[in-house]
């Protein structure tokens, strides 16, 4: 409703015509109210965009932490099975090498045997031919040197493992004077 100067100069004219001003402080304080409205209207509405404006940043933010989050877990899911797939590699690499030990040390073992059985022939030839010749009545002709036949026979040969030449002959010979087996090692004794 519009309060312009006539109409207040005809209201203040007028002045017993109360109900006039209070028709146009009512109609006032309607507007007041209705911009109050309007205003807390429009508040409501800013209100309403900026949360609705900062929950999306925050979204938003969440998401950019989230996409960062998982680029730096996959590179250390990516570092982790590189590290594990090199563990592996070496896992194999000393099991191939223990398996190897295994086989080598097997290896020794059986050879080790087999010269412990070597030896034990060996020394029982030995204590058989010491017992011979020490009860032979031929001792000399058993105990001389096939080769120069003045020294004493004091070398094994092998393979064949005849007793039968002396110190300084054996440097000498390639095969046994007695079963000519090629001479592959030699081992002194003392009879
Ligand atoms: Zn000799
Ligand atoms: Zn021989």
């Amino acid at each position: 409703m519009d309060f312009d100067a006539q109409d207040f100069s005809l209201v203040w004219f007028h002045a017993p015509q109360l109900p006039d001003l209070d028709v146009a402080s009512s109609s006032l304080s309607s507007q007041i109210l209705n911009q109050n409205a309007d205003m807390d209207h429009f508040l409501h509405l800013q209100s309403s965009r900026l949360r609705i404006a900062i929950m999306e940043e925050e979204a938003r933010q969440r998401e950019i932490t989230m996409q960062r989050c998982e680029t730096r877990a996959n590179a250390l899911l990516l570092h982790k099975d590189q590290q594990i797939a090199a563990a592996r590699d070496r896992k194999m690499e000393l099991q191939r090498l223990l398996k190897s030990a295994e086989l080598e040390a097997a290896a020794w073992e059986r050879a080790a045997r087999e010269r412990e059985s070597e030896v034990a022939e060996l020394t029982k030839q030995l204590m058989e031919a010491t017992s011979f010749c020490s009860s032979s009545s031929s001792t000399s002709v058993l105990k001389s040197c096939k080769v120069c036949h003045g020294g004493q026979s004091s070398v094994v040969l092998f393979p064949c493992r005849h007793i039968c030449c002396c110190r300084s002959c054996e440097p000498l010979l390639d095969h046994c004077p007695l079963c000519q087996s090629l001479k592959e090692a030699t081992l002194q004794v003392f009879i």
